[in-house]
């Protein structure tokens, strides 16, 4: 039952991933949820800005100005990449206990940072995380990405980790349909 609620707002999240796609933009798409009740959805904007990842996109549309989340509102991010240290920090900070993504992050995903010397603050922190929720999906769309972009990070085998993770995925693929 969790995992068809999670595999429809993964699809949500999915859906912005494509627009961003569909934009030239790197496709990734980032939902936030209170049980069912969706709060807000965003995508990648903009090439050249390290700051409008997805998930920050989404966290200014709805914790900007004063919001009454706590905790125990069982609000869940749902991100179709792992989030990168500055997604997962800033979620760290928000009242947000659940991070279901889709596609892990060799590169730069840090949603399983270890956080033993950590200051009490985050050391103490708990948050349920799920990995790998409609990963291939995801992953097709970062493949169109890769065979489509013209950034001359990408062209010049910018996050090698990530772009090698992306291929093996659509080989496996192959491999399954022979
Ligand atoms: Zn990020």
């Amino acid at each position: 039952m969790v995992q068809l609620s999670d595999d429809y707002m993964m699809g949500l999240a999915l859906d912005e991933a494509r627009i961003a796609l569909d934009e030239g933009v790197f496709p990734v798409g980032a939902v936030l949820c209170r049980e069912d009740q969706v709060l807000g959805r965003s995508r990648k904007t903009m090439i050249s800005n390290h700051l409008n990842h997805a998930e920050m996109n989404l966290f200014h549309q709805v914790f900007s100005g004063d919001y009454a989340f706590s905790r125990n509102n069982g609000l869940t991010l749902y991100t179709t990449l792992e989030p990168c240290i500055m997604c997962f920090g800033t979620m760290m900070h928000l009242p947000i206990t659940r991070l279901v993504f889709a596609m892990a992050d060799a590169y730069g995903g840090c949603a399983h940072v270890r956080l033993e010397n950590s200051p009490p603050r985050h050391f103490s922190r708990a948050v349920e995380i799920v990995g790998g929720v409609r990963r291939r999906v995801a992953s097709k769309l970062f493949a169109e990405f890769l065979d489509t972009t013209a950034e001359e990070f990408w062209l010049t085998g910018g996050a090698s980790h990530f772009q090698a993770a992306v291929r093996a995925e659509l080989d496996e693929d192959v491999l399954q349909r022979r």
